[in-house]
C-alpha cells in the first residue's frame, strides 16, 4: 500500500455534508434546484449531499475527462457525457470533487450557461487554491486544503481508492 495519511475523517465529512445541506436548503428555498454532479470524482459527495437537502431537486451528471498525468489535471478538457435533462430556467448547482487549477469548472460553466439556466452556482467538496489558474467562483466549499494530492471519498489515483470513506494525502505523488 502507498504511503498515505488521513487528513479528513469520515465523521468530519459527514458533519460538514450535513451543514452544507442545511445551508443549501435555505439558499434554494423557492427555487428550481438542479444538481449537476461531475463524474467520476463527485459521485459519493453528490449522493451524500442531495440526501441532506430538503427542497425538491432534479439530479443529472456530466462526465469530464481531463488529459494530464495521473496526479495533475491539464487544460485539455473533454466532456464525455453531457446532461440529458432540460435545465432552462432552473437553478443549477454544480457539485464537484475538487477545484484545483479551476480549468475544469471554467469549461463546465461555459458549457452549461448555453442551456439557459436561471443561475449557476458551484459546491465543491474540496477547494485547493494553491494552483488556481483561472478565476472561477466556488460558492459553497466542504473543505479547503492548501496543497498535496488527495484520494478517497470518490477521489482516485489511477482509478484506485475512490471507495475509501475518508480523505487521505497520498505522500509519494
Ligand atoms: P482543475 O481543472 O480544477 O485543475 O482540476 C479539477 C480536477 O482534477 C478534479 O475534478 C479532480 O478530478 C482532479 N484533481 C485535482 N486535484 C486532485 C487531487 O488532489 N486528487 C485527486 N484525486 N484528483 C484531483
Amino acid at each position: 500500500m502507498r504511503d498515505m495519511e488521513e487528513i479528513i475523517s469520515s465523521s468530519d465529512i459527514s458533519d460538514r455534508v450535513k451543514e452544507l445541506g442545511k445551508v443549501l436548503t435555505r439558499a434554494y428555498a423557492n427555487r428550481r434546484m438542479f444538481v449537476v454532479g461531475v463524474l467520476n470524482g463527485a459521485f459519493i459527495f453528490t449522493a451524500d449531499l442531495v440526501r441532506q437537502i430538503k427542497v425538491p431537486i432534479e439530479v443529472d451528471f456530466v462526465r469530464i475527462a481531463s488529459y494530464g498525468s495521473e496526479s495533475t489535471s491539464s487544460g485539455n478538457i473533454n466532456l464525455t457525457k453531457d446532461i440529458e435533462l432540460d435545465v432552462s430556467g432552473k437553478d443549477i448547482l454544480i457539485v464537484e470533487d475538487i477545484v484545483d487549477t479551476g480549468q475544469t469548472l471554467y469549461y463546465l460553466k461555459k458549457h452549461l450557461v448555453k442551456r439557459n439556466p436561471a443561475s449557476i452556482r458551484v459546491c465543491s467538496f474540496i477547494d485547493k487554491k494553491e494552483r488556481r489558474e483561472v478565476d472561477v467562483q466556488v460558492d459553497y466549499v466542504g473543505f479547503e486544503i492548501s496543497e498535496g494530492f488527495v484520494v478517497g471519498y470518490g477521489l482516485d489515483y489511477a482509478e484506485q481508492y475512490r471507495h475509501y470513506p475518508a480523505v487521505y494525502h497520498l505522500k509519494s505523488v
